[in-house]
């Protein structure tokens, strides 16, 4: 049974246990509910960068900051089915497209919906995070057939106005539901490292987890500090935090999937390997995630090879609950002790 009414008091709970009671329950749980040693695979693409009129305080793209990024237009067509194709060769499932808009223009809403069909045509998962939507431009994106609609919540509805003025945490809920009601999947989560408390972290995960059905998936980032943005001088976040709120995620929100996405650059593998032992199960390939550095392709597929994980395949069957998943890893735990106590 789903829970979507979780008090602040209950997070709190499993999120200040002992880390390997945490972790013991992240994993278990994540074992019942997904592919044990699976991670699906998303590319990001800037469609287009930069000058937009929020004033989230953690962005380069923000026009008021002075952070000396290069502005760019909507990209064409093209550019963006060949970066979907060349996202597809090294292993991504989704292709998620983002552009720095509080909303979309109307007159880029063709644009929108024909990269929609042309990158779905290569047989890749398609997501887009363009900003607020109405029921008018859901309903046109699900109908290009648009998979996946990314808005993070960002952090707790009280740290939220310290973070960003020019939008309200309720136009975000608003626009979670119109990509809910139009059909589409929603991709939601928040932003760790913003000199948050660890209430709001707790308040992050309880407005996620609260909202009337789980987003399918959960973005987890990690800020990345750049210069002439407010937050360029954040305090550092404590990595164990960041793994406990991931271990969190994964309990309060069982089916979704959770994803390592901004900052994974500066985490080390070992940190990253233990988010994976907390229940994480998706990440971000490629270079730059949006405009800030995200790891080589290369050295996330050698971690994959030492940690012995496999990246999801387009048509890889989703794991259904039963409770015999638990009964069978929980047998092979009992033989492994009995074999160990035989030696
Ligand atoms: S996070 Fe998005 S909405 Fe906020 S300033 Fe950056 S591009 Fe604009």
């Amino acid at each position: 049974m789903i829970k979507h009414d979780w008090t602040r008091d209950q997070i709190a709970a499993i999120y200040e246990q002992p880390l390997m009671d945490l972790l013991m329950q992240a994993q278990t749980l994540h074992r019942e509910h997904h592919h044990a040693n699976q991670v699906q695979v998303s590319q990001l693409m800037s469609i287009k960068t930069g000058a937009c009129p929020e004033d989230c305080a953690y962005c380069p793209q923000a026009g008021i900051y002075d952070t000396g990024l290069d502005k760019e237009k909507l990209a064409a067509i093209e550019a963006v089915v060949e970066q979907a194709r060349a996202a597809k060769a090294s292993g991504a499932t989704r292709f998620c497209m983002g552009a720095a808009w509080r909303e979309p223009p109307a007159k880029a809403m063709p644009v929108l919906t024909a990269m929609v069909s042309e990158v779905k045509a290569l047989g890749l998962e398609t997501c887009m995070t363009l900003g607020m939507l109405d029921a008018d431009q859901a309903g046109t994106l699900a109908e290009a057939g648009l998979d996946y609609y990314n808005h993070n919540l960002d952090t707790s509805p009280e740290h939220y106005g310290n973070i960003i003025t020019t939008r309200t945490y309720g136009d975000r809920l608003e626009t979670l539901a119109e990509v809910r009601n139009a059909g589409m999947k929603v991709c939601s989560g928040g932003i760790l490292g913003l000199d948050e408390s660890q209430n709001d972290r707790i308040g992050l995960l309880q407005s996620l987890a609260n909202l009337p059905e789980h987003p399918d998936s959960v973005p987890i980032n990690q800020l990345v500090k750049v210069p002439g943005t407010p937050l360029e001088d954040a305090e550092d976040l404590d990595p164990i935090d960041f793994v406990r709120t991931v271990a969190t995620a994964r309990i309060i929100m069982p089916r979704s999937v959770v994803r390592l996405s901004a900052g994974r650059e500066i985490m080390s593998d070992e940190m990253q390997a233990l988010c994976f032992m907390a229940g994480a199960n998706s990440l971000f390939y490629g270079e730059t995630l949006l405009t800030t550095p995200n790891p080589e392709t290369d050295q996330d597929q050698a971690l994959f090879k030492r940690m012995g994980i496999q990246t999801t395949q387009q048509g890889d069957p989703v794991k259904t609950y039963t409770p015999q998943a638990k009964s069978a890893w929980e047998q092979k735990v009992d033989s492994l002790a009995k074999d160990a106590m035989s030696l």
